[in-house]
Formats: C-alpha cells, sequence, structure tokens
C-alpha cells in the first residue's frame, strides 16, 4: 500500500494521490483534490442557476408590465 501524497495547489496541502487529480493550468501542469474540483464545479452551477432564475424573473416582469399596458388600452378602448 502507498501512502503517497500529492500538493494540492487549491488547499495548498498534501491529499493522498488517490484523491486527487492532475490537470492543466497557463501556469503548467498542477494536482488538485477531488473535493476542491467538485466544491469548484457545484459553486459554478449554483451561479448559473443563479443567473437564469435572474433573467427567468426579468422576463416574468417584463411580461407582466406589459400585460398591464395592455390592460390599460384596453380600458380606455372601452369606455369610448
Ligand atoms: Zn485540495
Amino acid at each position: 500500500m502507498s501512502a503517497e501524497t500529492r500538493y494540492c495547489y487549491h488547499c495548498r496541502v498534501h491529499h493522498p494521490a488517490n484523491e486527487t487529480r492532475q490537470i492543466t493550468t497557463k501556469t503548467g501542469t498542477r494536482w488538485r483534490c477531488l473535493r476542491s474540483i467538485e466544491a469548484t464545479r457545484i459553486s459554478e452551477a449554483e451561479r448559473t442557476a443563479f443567473g437564469r432564475s435572474v433573467s427567468a424573473m426579468n422576463s416574468a416582469e417584463a411580461q407582466s408590465r406589459a400585460q398591464r399596458v395592455s390592460e390599460l388600452h384596453l380600458d380606455q378602448w372601452n369606455r369610448r
């Protein structure tokens, strides 16, 4: 059984080799632990989901505003 460890540039500590992945960065290949990779992946997914919900909210708001405007016009039309 090997007690090999690798330095994780993300956590700045050594992790067991089987918990790390080699990744390529601008400055070369580095090792990073699976946990930090997963954490980054999740936070990016959350950010994307958040951005999507904001734009959905904005379009819903724009739609309800357009609805109010058309109702207003209809109201004026009916009063004539
Ligand atoms: Zn790490």
